[in-house]
């Protein structure tokens, strides 16, 4: 229902097969709508992102989506077109250091 307890108690619980598997059951009038987009979601989205938009090549983390399916890297590591250093963010030295 896209909503989450709204911090009090349940006031019932609902069990099936025997009690093996259960819920508790809140009231609706005092529950809360669902949190907005938390921390830990916006990190699992950026990591989408970024696997979208980072050249496998060069490791440079674009800010659009790369053509990644038919290219695999960058239109710089493909074919030498320069990109802008704007369109970008450089990798950490790590991933330098790492090949
Ligand atoms: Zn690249």
């Amino acid at each position: 229902m896209g909503l989450r307890p709204g911090g009090h108690e349940p006031v019932a619980r609902i069990e099936c097969r025997g009690g093996k598997r259960w819920a508790w059951l809140y009231r609706i009038d005092l529950a809360k709508p669902k949190l907005p987009m938390t921390l830990a979601k916006e990190a699992a989205l950026d990591k989408a992102m970024a696997a979208r938009q980072t050249c496998g090549t060069c490791r440079r983390r674009y800010f659009h989506c790369l053509p990644l399916k038919t290219l695999g890297s960058c239109l710089e590591c493909y074919d030498g077109t320069p990109a802008d250093p704007a369109s970008y963010i450089a990798p950490p030295a790590k991933h330098l250091l790492a090949a």
